[in-house]
């Protein structure tokens, strides 16, 4: 069989997923060892952009037209396409931009904006078809795992789809949203970080996005009870500029 050729490309984002992806290979040898990386700036100085390739990974948001239109191109020139981490998978923290006037933030970080094409901060499906996600703020290893696993058995991948208070109840935490009152989203917010934050006494803040079927009126509902005012509550399920489905339900309840 030969070895799946994989392409990585990188959108608006602080690189992190790559970083993990290289922190990985250098772990998993076995994983890794079984597929080329064929183009990717981080990984690799050999390679084209122009494929083919058969599994291309995206990391970052798409935040100018350009981007979008290579990420279009790609996606012809591949059998598989999956966004990786939150900023390709949901926006993630580019997207926090949406929530100011567009060309705002770009104005404060940059000394002139001339050259600037940017636009709101997009996830890859609101352009692409996707085939599957790998979530997280960095990726996560278990799906990063699976994902490989799957290509290289030609299986569909099993990604984590349930939520951060099962990994919370593993570690054993006592619950800070039951004990506590804190305001947390683990109950919506997809697992994969090992309950990281809340394994730390720190509300989850969603930042791998929600998981599937997520019932945020639920816990909107469960927020307000305590005492969360409105604008509190909508800005918990918008924190990051581009709400998904399952989070709108939760702040259209208070806006
Ligand atoms: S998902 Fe998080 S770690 Fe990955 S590129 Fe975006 S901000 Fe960085
Ligand atoms: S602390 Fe948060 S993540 Fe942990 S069980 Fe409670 S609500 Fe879920
Ligand atoms: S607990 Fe929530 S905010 Fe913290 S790393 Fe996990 S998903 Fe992100």
């Amino acid at each position: 069989m030969e070895r799946p050729r994989i392409g990585i490309f990188k959108y608006s984002c602080c690189a992190g997923c790559q970083f993990q992806l290289i922190y990985f290979q250098e772990h998993l040898l076995e994983t890794f060892g079984a597929v080329d990386i064929v183009y990717g700036r981080m990984e690799t100085s050999a390679g084209s952009e122009e494929g083919p390739f058969d599994v291309v990974l995206i990391e970052g948001a798409i935040t100018e037209s350009k981007q979008a239109d290579q990420l279009k191109a790609v996606r012809g020139r591949s059998k598989y396409l999956v966004p990786i981490g939150s900023c390709a998978v949901n926006g993630g923290i580019p997207a926090i931009k949406n929530l100011t006037p567009e060309l705002e933030v770009e104005q404060r970080v940059y000394s002139r904006i001339e050259p600037i094409h940017s636009v709101r901060a997009h996830p890859a499906d609101e352009y692409v078809r996707v085939d599957a996600y790998l979530r997280g703020c960095p990726v996560g290893e278990t799906d990063l795992i699976e994902l490989v696993t799957a290509l290289l058995l030609g299986t569909r991948p099993r990604m984590i789809d349930y939520c951060v208070c099962v990994e919370c109840k593993r570690r054993g935490n006592t619950c800070i949203l039951v004990a506590e009152g804190a305001p947390c989203m683990g109950p919506v917010t997809n697992a994969g970080c090992g309950a990281l934050c809340p394994s730390n006494h720190r509300s989850c803040y969603a930042c791998w996005g929600p998981m599937p079927g997520a019932n945020a009126p639920a816990l909107a509902r469960k927020f307000e009870a305590m005492g969360m005012p409105p604008d509190e509550i909508v800005r918990r399920f918008t924190e990051f500029g581009c709400p998904t489905l399952e989070f709108r339900k939760g702040a259209e309840l208070y806006e």
